[in-house]
C-alpha cells in the first residue's frame, strides 16, 4: 500500500476517496446554484398575470404556485409556478414553463433527454 503524502489528508485520505469528495463538494454546489436559480425564476413571477402565447393579451393567473418537478443532469428539480388561463382565446398555460423551455407534459428537461438519447446510441451502435 503506498503512503500519500500528507497534503492528502485534509481532502480525504486517498485519490479516489479525494475525488469522490470532489465530485460530492461539486454536485453541493451544483445543486445549491441550482436551487438558487428555480427560487429566482419563482419570485420574478408577478401576481398580475402573463402574456398569453397564442393571443398576445395578457392572461390572468388561475392558480398560483402549482408544484412541478423536472428530471435534470443534475437531479429532481422542484419548483412551483402560476397556472394562466386566458378568456379571449382559452389557452391554459404556466409562464414559467415555457420561460424555462419545457414540454406542457413530461418530466425530463431538454439537456437529460439529449444525454439520455446519446447514451442509447452510443448503446445501440450509433445512427449509422
Ligand atoms: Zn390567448
Amino acid at each position: 500500500m503506498p503512503s500519500w503524502p500528507s497534503g492528502n489528508k485534509r481532502w480525504g485520505g486517498r485519490p479516489a476517496v479525494v475525488e469522490e469528495n470532489f465530485r460530492k463538494q461539486g454536485r453541493n454546489i451544483e445543486n445549491r446554484c441550482y436551487d438558487n436559480y428555480l427560487r429566482g425564476l419563482e419570485a420574478e413571477q408577478t401576481s398580475g398575470g402573463a402574456l398569453c402565447p397564442v393571443c398576445k393579451t395578457m392572461a390572468k393567473i388561475r392558480v398560483k404556485n402549482r408544484a412541478r418537478t423536472i428530471y435534470t443532469l443534475s437531479g429532481g428539480r422542484k419548483f412551483r409556478r402560476h397556472y394562466h388561463y386566458c378568456g379571449s382565446c382559452e389557452k391554459d398555460f404556466y409562464a414559467l414553463d415555457r420561460k424555462l423551455e419545457l414540454r406542457e407534459k413530461g418530466e425530463v428537461s431538454e439537456a437529460l433527454e439529449k444525454r439520455l438519447i446519446d447514451c442509447a446510441s452510443l448503446r445501440l451502435g450509433g445512427f449509422d
